[in-house]
């Protein structure tokens, strides 16, 4: 796929700045908060841009979680990772891009489903997707390209563990210059999740230290 193809028809809409209040530390940041016309599946996804990270940007893309984003569900590490995200990006720069993906692109409903499977069956979170007739990960990151042509990068080091992610952000036109894990926020409830985003999806997660 060329550039010129997903660049065609996405442009950005609203660039506003938004003071912002990370959930840890007492620090308050102001990214431009940027909305996009035109993105393939028409959700409506936000980029923060908080400022420049050096002359290839630190990424991060982040789907939404609103049971770990916003109530600090323990039984995913959500939550951590984007206030990491927020924290460093604040006080390095860099972009985060908030995709409107819940449940990994199952929403949020189903979401809860497969956690109830999880509970009641002992499946992981892969197979409890199975269960109700769902991909493993049905997410598509095409868009979060759409919205970095549409910012003008081009080339980024990408802030994640799924490597995935990163060769799927690549397809779609961006250069992945690297890729930077993120914390590990082990919990005792989130630890066979995590171990199953290891083993079936080859994430770069190191269990082997303590729970934080
Ligand atoms: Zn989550």
């Amino acid at each position: 796929m060329k550039i010129s193809d997903i660049e065609r028809g996405v442009s950005v809409r609203t660039r506003v700045k938004v003071p912002i209040r990370p959930r840890a530390g007492k620090v308050r940041f102001e990214p431009e908060m940027v909305t996009f016309s035109g993105l393939c599946d028409n959700a409506e996804h936000l980029a923060l841009v908080f400022g420049p990270s050096g002359a290839v940007p630190h990424v991060r893309v982040h789907s939404e979680c609103l049971t770990g984003d916003v109530f600090g569900s323990a039984r995913c590490d959500c939550g951590e990772q984007l206030n990491e995200a927020i924290m460093h990006f604040g006080a390095c720069g860099g972009i985060l891009l908030y995709l409107r993906q819940e449940g990994r692109g199952i929403g949020l409903y189903n979401k809860l489903e497969a956690y109830r499977l999880q509970i009641v069956n002992g499946l992981d979170t892969f197979a409890a997707n199975r269960a109700l007739n769902f991909p493993d990960d049905p997410r598509d990151f095409r868009v979060a390209a759409q919205m970095l042509q549409a910012l003008g990068v081009r080339e980024i080091a990408l802030v994640t563990n799924n490597p995935d992610k990163a060769m799927q952000i690549a397809q779609h036109g961006i250069e992945v210059n690297r890729c930077l894990c993120t914390g590990v926020f082990a919990n005792e409830t989130n630890r066979s999740y995590l171990h199953a985003k290891v083993v079936h999806h080859q994430h770069s997660i190191n269990l082997s230290g303590d729970y934080q």
